[in-house]
């Protein structure tokens, strides 16, 4: 796929106020980062509004790990879209696998999130993967389809989606599909998405996540179809994070 590289950092449930050194290291590293990658870091919501002061006039973008389905109104500890936005959040992840397995969230929320996202003018990140069991039993590519009917909306502005594929079964542990299945995979997906958007279907960026590393980042980036990674545990580690992104310049130069 051509177009710059996205790569983004999910920092989970993790960071504080005196997290922001990291965060400040992170966007000085961006600066190195040419047009052939752009980078996000999903931030807890109460890092947004003073992240979004440290880090300005720098290339790093920030986002938001998850939003409301629900515009604006009574739902306590709810954080609406536009909040995000206001807090300095130009994306939003939707769908974490860590979201729809703890928090039972279906195709049907998470396309109205993603909704809310894409009206208030955010990008949203929707996340979609196969468990270990469904991969054993051969499920993989249908689970990925239902997944794509249901939670992606049908919107106009299909530059404001991005897909990442993070099998559940690697989240947050030290495996990663083979390079095949990977590739294999993310074909998949952008024949399903050119079925849905047509010729547009091209133009949706889709990312790899789980168990990137700045040792197997290159690899994974090299995959024709892999438009990006998405990195949670080497994101809380600005020169692990910086280094996978170094890697997306050096294939996209190589290229
Ligand atoms: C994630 O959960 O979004 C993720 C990519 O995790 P990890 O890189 O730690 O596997």
């Amino acid at each position: 796929m051509t177009g710059p590289y996205l790569i983004a950092g999910n920092w989970k449930m993790n960071g504080l106020n005196s997290s922001l050194a990291v965060l400040e290291e992170t966007a000085r590293s961006c600066e190195r980062m040419d047009g052939d990658v752009e980078v996000v870091m999903f931030l807890p919501a109460t890092l947004l509004a003073v992240s979004s002061i440290v880090i300005k006039d720098t290339k790093l973008q920030l986002g938001g790990q998850d939003c409301s389905s629900e515009r604006s109104g009574a739902f306590t500890g709810e954080i609406s879209a536009e909040m995000l936005k206001d807090a300095g959040a130009r994306f939003v992840m939707i769908g974490h696998s860590e979201r729809r397995l703890r928090h039972a969230e279906g195709d049907d929320l998470v396309r109205q999130k993603a909704i809310q996202a894409i009206e208030v003018g955010l990008t949203a990140l929707i996340c979609i993967g196969e468990s270990g069991q469904e991969k054993a039993e051969g499920k993989t590519l249908a689970v990925l389809s239902s997944q794509l009917t249901y939670s992606v909306p049908r919107v106009s502005s299909i530059d404001q989606i991005v897909i990442a594929y993070e099998p559940t079964w690697v989240t947050g542990t030290c495996v990663t599909p083979t390079l095949d299945e990977i590739a294999h995979v993310h074909r998949h997906i952008r024949s399903e998405l050119l079925a849905h958007w047509g010729d547009s279907g091209q133009q949706i960026r889709i990312l790899y996540g789980g168990s990137v590393q700045p040792s197997n980042a290159a690899e994974i980036l090299a995959i024709a179809e892999v438009g990006g990674l998405l990195v949670g545990g080497a994101s809380l580690d600005a020169k692990q994070f910086s280094a996978i992104c170094e890697h997306g310049r050096s294939v996209r130069a190589a290229a």
